[in-house]
């Protein structure tokens, strides 16, 4: 193991930090942190607010940035939709016209319901505000980026997290996320920012390729590999492996008259969530799929055995994911329900 303070660990820093923007589609900074993707929602809320938090709640991972706003002492106000459905702009629009908010959380692609907001769309609509500057757009993308789109500069986002066990495929351990000028400025202004995920010195360090505390070396040398892994399969390329895995796992579901649980035009890239409609045992059908090294997700919480989610995402590949349908196809033959 190298030391972390050794310049062997800042020129790896230095590889991984040219090519991690290049995948949050931002030339800002990218800051890398031992911890989950949890870290980080901690993280944005406690460096961007000052006043008061809209939480935008339409599943579980959401739901959990709204608790750990609250934990962190954060004034907030939930805008709270209904499991299965997208965020709209519309929606958040109007629940900011008050005025008295200074950010929004977000998640872009929710994975205990397999629905994308469109992030693009709510930011746009935010920035267009009389106060849009002031609002810091803090989008939680942990089972998104790097397979569904993500452009960070493009969209005028804040903050964007992700962590490295998911759509990034790599071992648990790393969370990763993108910072604007905008945010770090507002970092300025709030006090008690906490210590280890504080953004002002996590920038000093990152000017220097370094962390403040000791990162995860092992899982840096792993996240290296994987985004030089990335870039030379392409961003299009991989987001367009991922919509087609999707169409291809909705076509599966539908052919057996499982209904999406996503609202139409709204189907997650990188998970796909369908109603148990016909009411098989997903247990057993898990039991099945592990004795020949797969496994797909119950449904997530007050979901479990209502609905069933298909992750297709990080290095699956189609001819996986064709693997998977056969096996489940077989399963459905011999247990018709
Ligand atoms: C898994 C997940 C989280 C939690 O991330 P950890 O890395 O487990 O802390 C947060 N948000 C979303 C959308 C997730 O899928």
């Amino acid at each position: 193991m190298i030391g972390h303070r050794m310049p062997e660990c800042v020129d790896l820093f230095a590889s991984i930090q040219a090519k991690i923007r290049q995948v949050f589609y931002t030339s800002s900074r990218v800051y890398i942190n031992a911890s989950s993707g949890t870290g980080l929602q901690e993280a944005a809320v406690r460096n961007c607010v000052n006043k008061k938090v809209l939480n935008c709640v339409n599943g579980a991972f959401a739901d959990r940035w709204r608790q750990v706003t609250e934990a962190n002492g954060k004034a907030n106000e939930l805008l709270s939709v209904p499991w299965g459905q997208p965020i709209t702009p519309e929606l958040v629009v109007a629940h900011l016209a008050s005025g008295e908010f200074d950010a929004v959380t977000i998640v872009h692609n929710e994975t205990s319901t397999g629905v994308t907001s469109p992030i693009q769309e709510i930011a746009a609509a935010i920035r267009a505000l009389p106060n849009g500057q002031e609002i810091m757009i803090l989008v939680d993308s942990v089972s998104g980026l790097s397979g569904a789109r993500l452009e960070f500069d493009n969209w005028d986002l804040d903050v964007a997290l992700t962590s490295s066990q998911k759509a990034f495929a790599l071992p648990a351990g790393l969370a990763f996320c993108a910072v604007s000028d905008r945010a770090l400025a507002r970092a300025q202004t709030v006090p008690h920012r906490g210590y280890y995920f504080d953004f002002l010195d996590l920038e000093k360090y990152l000017l220097r390729n370094q962390t403040p505390a000791t990162p995860a070396i092992s899982l840096m040398y792993a996240l290296d590999q994987q985004l030089s892994d990335m870039l030379a399969e392409g961003m299009e390329n991989r987001f367009a492996r991922h919509l087609a895995m999707r169409d291809r796992t909705l076509a599966w579901a539908r052919r057996h008259g499982f209904q999406p649980y996503a609202t139409p035009g709204y189907e997650s890239p990188t998970v796909t969530c369908v109603d148990n409609s016909i009411n098989i045992d997903i247990a057993a059908l898990n039991k099945y799929l592990r004795s020949q090294g797969m496994i797909i997700s119950n449904g997530y919480g007050k979901l479990k055995g209502l609905n069933f989610r298909i992750a297709h995402m990080g290095d699956t590949q189609m001819s996986d994911l064709e693997t998977l349908l056969a096996a489940m196809d077989d399963f459905l033959a011999q247990n018709q329900p």
